[in-house]
């Protein structure tokens, strides 16, 4: 009798528990991919991530061929779509990777119970991330609150399990339940088609994800540790979309990242791993306060005057802010689903701090227009920027986007790529071309107001103001 092995945010053969157990498990396996409702919180994605979901199943189904296998494509409740499978196939057993968000695991402790009550054998197996939430603990038994600990604790617990690879062939079941075709989930955007560009730079499935590993770690990782800043710099993974829907497991990029030529210094070794691990942090968060994307996680924050103005949001989503920096990384997150994490931060700060929009805004329009959109990532690092979050960034530290600009995009390499109306201007005022001389701006062919806007605020002003908002609060209790 056959195993049904459940794919989620985990769309990879390599270093996937589950998909080993029931390789081994001398069944016929049945690997099915179910479209959840929003309704229970496990989807659908955001539209951009859409794209990326549709491409990824896409090369999944290609690689389950090569074993002699397929994947059986269905929507609905999650319980509902399984125990009708079982019903058509006589499924035993089923198998899937844990998932760490609060509706993904409520809905897993429902289907696990409910198959274990009707005699079926239904195990989970862990992998999404380097270490189970509940193992870091500190010296007391709590979860940790801040990173620094968080992070010896994460060095000092051992490697990750090393990766498992991927099976060499799946036993088939005798017959095939009927599947979706993918094309009726209507993934993709159609008119107009705003995912155009995504191709470009993304190619989404594991195979390119070990790609993107093996290149990274062979043109980039030396350098990481300063490289990483500068946006216009090739110097980050870009691992980010595929880690989101689990095309590759932390522990093989952790284990990537061991016994490399002494030639790469350790810094820029630590320092990538690091940030692999602000990952594990956020869903340690999101593990504690599942509300992570709706509230703040420090309550003092519930009181603060946010402003609602949806004119100006508009104008931040559509990069047309008039302060460069800003600009750009809208247009590059709308242009390739994607933003350099330098200029998530600056973006972030301008629309909390610039112009007192709630976090919250941002965070939902980050989900529907990021292609590695993560439930615990996101809104932790929104939160984080905010002022609100844990171990976050104090919220009187307001980034200036011009002299972010001006520090981490000197020549304006990146402003000019996706602000192209500003792509004549001189350096010195790349990034302030409101500054510019009348004689200047004609050089490079623009009229302030015209060809590209004077800044919708005055950032002095606006952080005056910000700072009179945050002072509003009461006191930390
Ligand atoms: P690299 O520098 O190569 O880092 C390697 C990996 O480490 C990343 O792929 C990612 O998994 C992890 N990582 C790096 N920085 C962080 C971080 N600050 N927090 C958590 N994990 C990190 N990341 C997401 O994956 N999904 C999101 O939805 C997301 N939203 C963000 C929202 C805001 C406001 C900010 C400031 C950051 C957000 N990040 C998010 C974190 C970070 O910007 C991206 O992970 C990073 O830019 C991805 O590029 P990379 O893979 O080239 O990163």
């Amino acid at each position: 009798k056959p195993i049904l092995l459940w794919f989620r945010k985990d769309l990879r053969l390599d270093d996937n528990h589950a998909l080993q157990a029931a390789a081994i498990s001398a069944r016929p396996v049945i690997p099915v991919y179910i479209r959840e409702p929003e309704a229970n919180g496990c989807g659908p994605l955001g539209a951009a991530q859409e794209w990326w979901l549709h491409h990824s199943l896409t090369a999944l189904q290609d690689s389950l061929h090569e074993l002699g296998s397929k994947l059986v494509l269905r929507k609905g409740d999650a319980l509902a779509a399984i125990e009708k499978l079982i019903e058509e196939t006589g499924a035993e057993a089923i198998a899937w990777n844990r998932r760490y968000d609060p509706a993904g695991i409520a809905m897993d402790i429902q289907v696990k119970k409910a198959l274990r009550d009707a005699g079926m054998e239904a195990n989970s197996f862990a992998g999404q991330l380097l270490h189970e939430p509940s193992r870091l603990r500190t010296g007391t038994g709590t979860p940790y609150k801040t990173y620094t600990p968080f992070w010896r604790a994460l060095e000092q617990s051992g490697e990750p399990p090393f990766p498992v690879d991927a099976p060499a062939k799946l036993d088939a079941p005798s017959h095939w339940p009927q599947s979706d075709s993918l094309g009726s989930w209507s993934l993709l955007p159609t008119k107009p088609n705003w995912a155009s560009s995504f191709a470009d730079i993304w190619t989404p499935g594991e195979a390119a994800a070990r790609e993107r590993l093996d290149d990274f770690i062979e043109a980039a990782l030396d350098g990481y540790a300063v490289d990483r800043d500068f946006p216009d710099r090739p110097a980050t993974s870009l691992l980010s979309p595929h880690l989101a829907l689990g095309e590759i497991s932390p522990a093989r990029i952790w284990h990537a990242t061991r016994g490399l030529p002494e030639k790469i210094p350790t810094d820029n070794i630590v320092r990538f791993r690091k940030e692999i691990a602000w990952r594990e942090f956020c869903y340690h968060q999101l593990f504690q306060f599942p509300k992570l994307n709706s509230a703040n996680w420090n309550d003092r924050y519930d009181d603060f005057p946010w402003r609602s103005d949806a004119e100006l949001f508009d104008r931040w989503r559509r990069g047309q802010t008039g302060y460069p920096i800003v600009d750009a990384g809208m247009r590059q997150l709308w242009r390739h689903g994607w933003m350099h994490n330098r200029v998530r931060m600056i973006v972030a700060s301008f629309l909390i701090k610039d112009l007192l929009i709630d976090w919250r805004k941002g965070e939902a329009w980050f989900r529907d227009t990021l292609v590695d959109a993560d439930p615990a990532s996101n809104a932790a690092n929104w939160q984080w920027v905010a002022g609100s979050g844990a171990d976050a960034s104090p919220f009187f530290r307001i980034f200036n986007p011009v002299l972010q600009g001006e520090k981490f995009d000197p020549d304006g390499g990146y402003v000019r790529t996706f602000v192209p109306e500003l792509a004549d201007l001189d350096s010195k005022y790349i990034h302030r071309p409101f500054e510019a001389p009348e004689n200047v701006l004609q050089r490079a062919g623009i009229t302030l107001g015209e060809h590209y806007p004077l800044p919708i605020v005055d950032h002095a002003v606006a952080r005056r103001r910000a700072l009179d908002a945050h002072a509003s609060l009461r006191n930390e209790t």
